[in-house]
């Protein structure tokens, strides 16, 4: 299969900072899009594939799953955009398309496994998928997402992966007028997860453990926020939620956030990815019939849902736009919770 040589940000190693390197993007089949990328948002989930935190990385690796550019080549059996358009994509490139899952629009689910935009076995040049730190990007139509005209191209990008990440559970749980929606954490998903909730027109509170952040929370739209770490706090709103949605990326104890459930009430965990430690006690959930649950990104149909709503209700990303060169310094102050609220990379920088 022809190729061409892109420049790209990566890394060969776990503990190597990320550094330019030559990456090779297939020519556009007849149902492929070409991408010249403009910007690419930092997920922490970018971080946890770059150091390896969750033991599955192959090396060498190009991360970014949170990609918005310009079309400039399609193949000859494209009707969904042209040459010239804006175009996104998240963090799926590939999945089986005939599955139950990939026929009910969840193709993050697909139970043959869908492709990750990185870290993915690429399925036309064989190795790895290779994301969007990089000048270039080949996607199948069906996983490439059109652009509202009307957002601000570089605060879309998050929107990509924090946008359909909190999108989801929220549609899924039936968030909207009337009901009570917590998110805990303020980074790159809980800033989008407040945002669409007070969008849907839930009542919206936010746990941080981060004093400071308060006026922040507010801005973007919650009601309220809870230090979770102050007891008299967490007790004022025991019983309220009907929904809690968890962005916390380490391991932590989840029992104080049931307590905060209502009857029927379920926290959806989409930040940590692991075994829950010390322990998980049902006695409220029994006791309040309130579930536990987690959730993955979004289908494509449901992304291209929450864009449009977007473009609808005028919401982006907080973000800070980054040079490529700065991206191992955004991925220290990420650690130190120090961004407002998501990172997004200028890949003019790289070209
Ligand atoms: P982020 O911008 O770093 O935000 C995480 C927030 O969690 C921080 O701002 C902080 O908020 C809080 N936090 C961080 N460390 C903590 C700790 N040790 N204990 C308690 N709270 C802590 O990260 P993000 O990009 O939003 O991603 C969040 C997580 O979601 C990551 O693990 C990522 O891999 C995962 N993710 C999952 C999916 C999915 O499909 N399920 C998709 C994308 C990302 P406060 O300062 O307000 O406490
Ligand atoms: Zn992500």
């Amino acid at each position: 299969m022809e190729t061409t040589n892109v420049k790209a940000y990566g890394t060969a190693s776990a503990d190597a900072p990320l550094a330019q390197m030559n990456i090779q993007r297939r020519t556009a089949t007849a149902k492929d899009i070409e991408i010249d990328i403009l910007y690419c948002g930092v997920c922490h989930s970018d971080l946890h594939t770059a150091r390896n935190d969750w033991g599955f990385t192959t090396y060498p690796t190009v991360v970014g799953h949170e990609i918005v550019g310009k079309v400039t080549k399609v193949g000859s059996e494209v009707t969904k955009l042209k040459v010239g358009d804006f175009a996104a994509v998240g963090c799926m490139v590939d999945s089986c398309q005939t599955c139950d899952s990939c026929k009910q629009d969840l193709e993050q689910y697909c139970s043959n496994g869908f492709t990750g935009t990185y870290n993915g076995k690429d399925k036309h040049l064989g190795g790895m998928t290779l994301g969007g730190y990089s000048e270039k990007i080949v996607v199948e139509e069906h996983f490439v997402l059109k652009v509202p005209a009307n957002l601000n191209l570089a605060a879309t990008a998050p929107l990509l992966c924090a946008g359909i990440t909190t999108w989801s559970p929220l549609r899924h749980w039936k968030a909207g007028k009337g009901s009570k929606v917590a998110v805990v954490g303020l980074g790159g998903l809980g800033h989008m997860a407040i945002k669409l909730a007070k969008g849907l027109g839930a009542e919206v509170t936010l746990f941080s453990r981060t004093p400071g952040k308060e006026k922040d929370a507010l801005e973007l739209g919650a009601d309220s926020v809870i230090i979770s770490t102050e007891a008299d706090q967490m007790g004022a709103v025991n019983g309220k939620f009907d929904l809690i949605i968890d962005t916390v990326p380490y391991i932590h104890d989840i029992n104080p956030y049931i307590g905060t459930l209502n009857t029927n009430g379920t926290l959806v965990i989409v930040g940590y990815l692991g075994g829950i430690e010390p322990f998980l006690n049902t006695v409220p959930m029994i006791m309040g019939r309130k579930s536990v649950a987690g959730s993955l990104i979004g289908g494509i149909a449901e992304t291209q849902e929450m864009l449009d709503f977007c473009g609808e209700h005028n919401i982006v990303s907080e973000i800070e736009l980054i040079k490529m060169q700065d991206i191992n310094e955004a991925y220290e102050r990420m650690l130190k919770s120090d961004v407002r609220y998501r990172f997004v990379i200028d890949m003019a920088s790289l070209k």
